[in-house]
């Protein structure tokens, strides 16, 4: 059924903003680009890529009767901090399980940025020793289990909300705003770039642009550093998010493009070009990223401009979909 029929919980502030990146285009001398800023989307806890998706979510808990949502991520997940600020919102209680994802030594990086932000908002945080990875963890389920030993009902929302049937259709939704905002700038971005992990962001985009008459490449950036995994997640999500919305055709192989190369070798640790990335952007433009997730997908953006592969006639849309929080467990790689 079409996306405006699905029952939506605002909590963005309304569309996200967008706006060229003049400077930067100028010193990479190609590509006009521009940002559309998922980091200042909400007044919830600052937002980001997670809130979006967890409009279409929401209905559902609420609709079950959940009163604690749960959810799973690494120390420094930003998924769990914007579960905490959506729950803290709706007057319900958060239980966040924080694993080990990232081999990161900073010794605040379980103190400081998101999970201090997640501890502010009242979440019942919980430490767990799992390793990266999206599936399901054992440390979940007993989560929700102790949830329900408790006499409440437990609303599971898996990493990033992407696992789950509902996770793309924020950002098909996206899709449709970027098209409504194409209208009044009098532009047309014929390529957006947008950082891939858990995979329903750049999913759901898929879906959304796949509907509309004028084709545009989406290239996903993987960040995980497991790019057979973000491929089949991305893909998977994409699908099931098309058949959803009743799209009525397959999606191509070739509408699900996620590019290796700027993840190095680990998530969540930064590499030379991540850092490159950060400050060529914070400098020229005043605009942060973090070096998780938006680094990295600027490193890959910058690369792809610098050498032609985004045409110099062409029109990018960086998706900026936030992340800063987690800075403040990373000052030893800026000094
Ligand atoms: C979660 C996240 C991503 C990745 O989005 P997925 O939907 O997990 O692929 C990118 N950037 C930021 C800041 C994130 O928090």
């Amino acid at each position: 059924m079409p996306l405006q029929d699905f029952p939506r919980h605002p909590l963005l502030f309304g569309p996200s903003p967008v706006h060229p990146l003049e400077r930067l285009s100028e010193h990479l001398g190609g590509a006009r680009i521009w940002a559309k800023r998922e980091d200042c989307n909400s007044a919830l806890a600052f937002g980001g890529n997670k809130t979006r998706k967890l409009e279409y979510l929401i209905p559902e808990a609420l609709a079950q009767g959940a009163d604690t949502l749960v959810s799973i991520g690494g120390v420094q997940s930003n998924h769990t901090r914007q579960v905490a600020a959506v729950a803290a919102r709706l007057g319900l209680k958060a239980v966040l399980v924080q694993e080990d994802w990232v081999d990161w030594p900073d010794p605040v990086n379980d103190k400081v940025g998101n999970i201090l932000l997640s501890r502010i908002m009242g979440a019942d945080v919980r430490m767990g020793t799992a390793g990266f990875g999206i599936g399901i963890k054992e440390s979940w389920t007993e989560a929700l289990e102790s949830v329900r030993a408790a006499g409440g009902t437990p609303y599971a929302i898996p990493a990033g909300a992407s696992d789950h049937p509902l996770g793309g259709l924020g950002f098909a939704g996206w899709a449709h705003e970027v098209q409504r905002q194409e209208r009044e700038l009098g532009v047309f971005f014929d390529t957006v770039v947008v950082c891939s992990v858990t995979g329903s962001t750049q999913a759901g985009m898929i879906a959304g642009f796949a509907g509309q008459d004028r084709p545009r490449r989406v290239l996903g950036i993987d960040a995980s550093a497991r790019i057979v995994e973000t491929r089949a997640q991305v893909s998977k999500i994409a699908r099931n998010t098309a058949g959803l919305l009743g799209l009525g055709r397959d999606l191509h192989d070739e509408e699900i493009t996620v590019l290796e190369g700027w993840a190095g070798d680990r998530y969540g640790v930064p590499v030379a070009s991540t850092l490159e990335a950060i400050r060529l952007t914070g400098g020229l433009e005043g605009m942060i990223l973090d070096p998780v997730y938006e680094g990295k997908s600027m490193a890959g953006l910058i690369d792809l401009v610098r050498t032609g592969t985004i045409a110099p006639q062409s029109h990018v849309l960086f998706a900026h979909l936030g992340g800063q929080p987690a800075l403040n467990a990373y000052s030893g790689a800026f000094r």
